[in-house]
């Protein structure tokens, strides 16, 4: 018995051994293809919740340029970088928390020559669609921190951080309205009857009943507010519309999409931020950055403050 023992567990051994070598050659050799390993999208935004219903948006300020993502090279395409709009996003996060505030922050390191995150998906690339998925997550998180928003706070602002090139030295604020629109609003001192804006939710549910010009060209309007501090910006008090014939960024398909033109409760303004004074050097981009995060926190605190009363 002790011998026949013997024999079967010499036999049980080898088969052991047998097994364990052809796992440990499949360790190394028979392991699935990964040859196209999903990327780690991660490392390309920046996601931070916040504890203020104020979500602060940057698509454009990325310089990452991985090469397994090709060049869009299709017609038309903008491939410019919005320079230091990723940094202003972070610095204003850090003037806002010593002010309390802690904004919702969705923001890309990637270049916009790779992708760009304030287009639809299909129109966010030319041929190579290797970047959908981080459109995704990055616009998906966006989704995410606005239902949160309304959810906890019921109603909230998303601002959508961008770098322009004209020539004319001033913030362009993108509330859905054209300089036409701007004009024609302006002078007349009423806003045409079909007219849709992407603070919409805000003058539904204004705690002191300002009416749509207010929003848009009264004092305590956030162009007006930048403009009193040293940034000139259009629309405002002290310069309601662009001219006839001047450029001007009216709003993107972000402003379109997270804004309240065609409802809900959070509302969003596109930032069009100018080079000199602003972002030229690190001094304007320290100056502006203090500036605005005591604007926003004026603004969110007049205009929001059904919800930012108790924050
Ligand atoms: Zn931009």
């Amino acid at each position: 018995m002790k011998g026949y023992r013997a024999i079967y567990f010499t036999k049980n051994t080898g088969f052991q051994l047998v097994l364990f070598s052809f796992l440990l050659l499949c360790l190394v050799s028979c392991r699935p293809s990964n040859e196209n390993p999903s990327p780690p999208w991660e490392d390309f935004v920046i996601f931070r919740e916040g504890n203020f219903p104020l979500i602060i948006v940057a698509p454009h300020g990325g310089d990452l340029k991985p090469q397994w993502i090709e060049d869009r090279d299709c017609a038309n395409s903008v491939i410019t970088q919005d320079q230091y709009t990723l940094g202003i996003a972070l610095q204003l996060e850090e003037k806002l928390k010593t002010l309390g505030i802690e904004p919702f922050m969705v923001l890309t390191k990637i270049h916009r020559i790779k992708v760009d995150l304030n287009r639809s998906l299909t129109t966010s690339h030319c041929e190579d669609d290797t970047s959908n998925e981080l459109w995704r997550l990055f616009h998906r998180q966006i989704e995410d921190y606005s239902s949160q928003v309304a959810n906890e706070f019921g109603q909230g602002l998303l601002i959508d951080l961008h770098g322009h090139g004209h020539s004319v030295q001033r913030i362009e604020l993108g509330y859905l309205l054209s300089g036409q629109q701007l004009r024609d609003f302006s002078q007349s001192g009423n806003p045409a009857q079909s007219i849709q804006t992407s603070i919409d939710g805000l003058l539904a549910n204004h705690p002191r009943n300002q009416p749509l010009d207010s929003l848009i060209f009264g004092a305590e309007s956030l162009g007006t507010l930048l403009s009193n501090n040293g940034f000139p910006a259009t629309p405002s008090q002290q310069d309601p519309a662009p001219l006839e014939g001047q450029p001007f960024f009216s709003g993107g398909s972000n402003t379109k999409n997270y804004g309240s033109s065609e409802g809900g409760q959070i509302d969003a303004i596109q930032i069009e931020m100018n080079r000199e004074g602003l972002r030229q050097t690190s001094q304007d981009r320290e100056r502006f950055t203090q500036a605005f995060a005591e604007i926003l926190a004026q603004y969110m605190r007049y205009h929001y403050a059904d919800v930012t009363s108790s924050l």
